[in-house]
């Protein structure tokens, strides 16, 4: 794919320079340059997002470029930010308690669920703090909830973070919860857990941005090539020197053809293009070390009947032996007003690949309809702990697409966050809890920018890659 597209697209020399880009407008691109531009509001940093929306602005700064370019007026009316993997969730607050100790995903999932919480209180951000019930249905799933139990335990001992957990006995949850079956011997509550508005809380991110002095959202722009620029003074980074990344974008203009080329000079990259990371990333990689993701699907049933009248925590149950965690199980959700949903599975999906052996980009788009036959293995995973729940109330929803670093069957991987060359930063793998870290992971890439980017020592990322195999996440 790096091949073709460097092919499609020959070399445009830049005509504006940013000091920082982020590419993907989902909500941790979003958190990225929010936290950007809080933490350096003296340099510029633009995020580019290639779907139409209702951007601020369309590639025509001075900053940038001088192509004034407008979208349809029907493309502003209906675009939102986010509307890949970041409105297609389910929308929880996580505590933190699933992942290996030492991993990114543990502690940003913690930090970020904290300054996710005050954030929605201090700007009147949709949510609520509705507690979780992890329920097992049998003796082995005790013992699955003790490991989980224990290592929240290890968590506060080692620093890392509350994540509070109290035992209940099968019939302390149907006092709570009236609703839950029999076959439930027990569980664990976790207080902490929660639901947020993800459109609320990315259009907030969104008007920071746009109201800042130096930052930019520009939409309807596709990055589709990426060179090193060489420095021109041979200066060291972070000395003014002209050295970064050119960065061309392909903008929509409405007409239906291709789009408007336009290309910047970046001395900084921020990749967050979430289920095209690879793609992006791969730009500037050799071959032999080019990654490639794996997609996995999961879908969403709402439910309208008997069985759930009094529900109020969110319901999940524990994942079934040797998963490998790529999804929590199906579990009842609830949005904040009050809807009922259950999702998601976990369908793999084999992509389509192209001559090179890599997938072709957004072949998912075509495979997001939730079918039948997913719904009716849905109800019999329901049914193990809401037996009341009726086969007739239960309809398809919607869908989303786990970006993976693991293929089926292989262990699941953590968050990784890297640093391949300079002034190039690549997030990879940022599935479940993306949307509970985002705001961690806008405070993990600052300081990675202050300290690598812009040499201005200790932040608080770390310039190794973070991916790793976890062998206990439980
Ligand atoms: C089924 C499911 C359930 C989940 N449930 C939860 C949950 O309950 N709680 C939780 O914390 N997390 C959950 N997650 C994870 C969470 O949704 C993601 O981690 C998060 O949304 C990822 O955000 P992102 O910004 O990285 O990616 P995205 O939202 O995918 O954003 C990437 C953006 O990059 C843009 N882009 C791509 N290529 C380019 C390009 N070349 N040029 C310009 N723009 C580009 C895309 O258009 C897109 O808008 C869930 C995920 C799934 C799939």
């Amino acid at each position: 794919m790096a091949k073709l597209l460097r092919k499609r697209f020959p070399f445009l020399p830049p005509d504006g320079t940013v000091d920082h880009l982020v590419v993907g407008a989902g909500v941790v691109g979003l958190a990225v340059a929010e936290r950007l531009l809080k933490a350096f509001p003296d340099r510029t940093t633009f995020i580019v997002e290639r779907q139409v929306a209702r951007c601020s602005f369309l590639a025509s700064s001075t900053m940038w470029s001088g192509h004034p370019l407008t979208l349809p007026a029907s493309a502003r009316r209906h675009g939102q930010v986010g509307q890949e993997t970041s409105s297609r969730n389910s929308e929880v607050i996580h505590s933190g308690i699933y992942y290996r100790p030492d991993s990114l995903k543990t502690r940003l999932c913690i930090r970020g669920r904290d300054l996710l919480y005050d954030r929605c209180r201090a700007y009147g951000i949709g949510y609520k703090n509705t507690g979780k019930l992890v329920l097992a249905t049998s003796r082995d799933q005790l013992g699955y909830l003790r490991g989980l139990y224990d290592k929240a335990q290890r968590l506060r001992d080692a620093g890392i973070g509350e994540v509070p957990l109290d035992w209940l006995s099968g019939d302390d949850v149907r006092a709570l919860e009236p609703d839950v079956g029999e076959r439930v011997v027990g569980a664990l509550r976790s207080p902490k857990t929660g639901i947020v508005s993800s459109h609320e809380l990315m259009e907030h991110l969104e008007k920071e941005i746009i109201d800042s002095e130096t930052g930019e959202l520009v939409c309807g722009t596709r990055v589709v090539r990426i060179d090193r620029a060489e420095p021109s003074g041979g200066g060291k980074r972070g000395d003014g020197s002209e050295d970064g990344w050119i960065v061309q974008t392909l903008t929509d203009d409405g007409t239906g053809g291709e789009g408007v080329r336009t290309a910047v000079l970046a001395k900084s990259v921020i990749n967050a293009s979430g289920l095209n990371a690879h793609h992006i990333l791969n730009q500037i990689l050799p071959e032999s070390q080019r990654l490639q993701l794996h997609f996995a699907k999961g879908s969403y049933f709402s439910y309208r009947g008997p069985g759930v009248e009094s529900v109020k925590h969110l319901l999940y149950p524990c994942p079934e032996e040797n998963v490998s965690l790529s999804g929590l199980g199906t579990h009842l959700t609830l949005d904040l007003d009050g809807e009922v949903r259950f999702g998601p599975d976990v369908e793999w999906l084999s992509p389509p690949l192209n001559e090179e052996g890599e997938d072709v980009p957004d072949f998912w788009e075509s495979r997001l309809a939730v079918t039948d036959e997913r719904m009716e293995l849905a109800i019999e995973e329901v049914k193990k702990f809401l037996p009341g729940v009726k086969a007739d109330g239960f309809s398809p929803d919607y869908s989303g697409i786990r970006p993976k670093l693991s293929r089926k069957g292989e262990t699941a991987v953590d968050f990784s966050i890297t640093h391949p060359q300079p002034g190039f930063i690549s997030l990879q793998g940022i599935e479940s809890p993306g949307l509970t870290s985002s705001l961690a992971i806008g405070e993990f890439v600052e300081g990675m920018v202050r300290r690598e980017v812009w040499g201005l020592g200790r932040g608080r990322g770390r310039n190794v890659s973070e991916a790793g195999k976890l062998d206990a996440w439980a």
